[in-house]
């Protein structure tokens, strides 16, 4: 089997995750992936948003530790790239970070809500408690579709985020998933199908089968990514996201060299 190329893994400088991006390299390898892409948490304009990003000044050694990934496996392609937080007003920003190295993609990721919600941190997970399911969801979606159209990013990440601790709406969603597609598609951005949703609560990739089916009927292009924040992580359940993909019609998944697209073939 030749895999699809994991275009989504973190290093220790965004303070959660562990293990230098050679050894998730060397680990990639010994996987039998042929591609990587390194995409950490972008620093944000204001280094004390949060505490689980890389600051500002660590933007030139997370280069560096990328380029260094790559000078010791040759017989790997390795990305550059950035998983950046979308949210409304931070354009700009994003648009600086461009600028400032020569990336082969960005993964527009919505984690914030709010200022100061991001719906995955686990540490606030009461916060759910406090609003309404299907509200977080919309507001959510909202700001989705926003990072889609912005044009900013090539990829745009774990698409059903909202549902890692299972707190689903009651209300049918299936609208606020089509109006998102919709804006994927006339910008031909791509989603990625992300494995780290099967190691927490939820137990599925990101996104589902029924949202990738929707997906699916309006040909938009996937990537794959396992999110790995260790080295075990690197590629992880990759059998399934393809098991996924197939079962969803697709035969193909994007690939990126300093934002220019092209196509390969899912099994090679
Ligand atoms: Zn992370
Ligand atoms: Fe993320
Ligand atoms: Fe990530
Ligand atoms: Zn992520």
């Amino acid at each position: 089997m030749l895999w699809p190329s994991d275009y989504h893994m973190h290093t220790p400088l965004c303070r959660h995750a562990s293990g230098e991006p050679t050894d998730y390299a060397a680990r990639a390898l010994a996987v039998g992936l042929t591609e990587i892409g390194f995409t950490d948490h972008s620093p944000m304009r204001r280094d004390d948003f949060d505490n689980w990003r890389m600051r500002f000044d660590q933007l030139g050694e997370y280069v560096e530790k990328v380029r260094q990934a790559q000078k010791e496996h040759p017989a790997l392609q390795i990305k550059l790239s950035l998983e950046v937080d979308y949210l409304p007003g931070h354009e700009d920003w994003i648009r600086e970070l461009a600028g400032l190295h020569p990336w082969d993609y960005f993964i527009g990721s919505v984690h914030y809500v709010s200022d100061s919600w991001a719906v995955d941190n686990p540490e606030m997970i009461s916060k759910w408690k406090e609003r309404d399911a299907f509200e977080v969801w919309s507001v959510y979606f909202e700001r989705l579709t926003k990072a889609a159209e912005t044009g900013l990013f090539e990829i745009i990440g774990h698409a059903d985020l909202p549902k890692k601790f299972k707190i689903y709406p009651k209300q049918d969603c299936t609208k606020l998933f089509t109006s998102f597609l919709d804006a994927v598609k006339k910008k031909d951005v791509a989603i990625e199908l992300n494995t780290a949703g099967l190691r927490k609560d939820c137990q599925e990739i990101y996104p589902s089968a029924a949202f990738l089916a929707l997906a699916a009927e309006r040909k938009i292009p996937i990537t794959f990514g396992s999110d790995a924040h260790a080295i075990t992580e690197v590629g992880m359940n990759f059998a399934e996201a393809v098991a996924q993909a197939r079962a969803a019609g697709y035969t193909h998944f994007r690939r990126f060299e300093k934002r220019k697209i092209s196509e390969a073939r899912i099994g090679g």
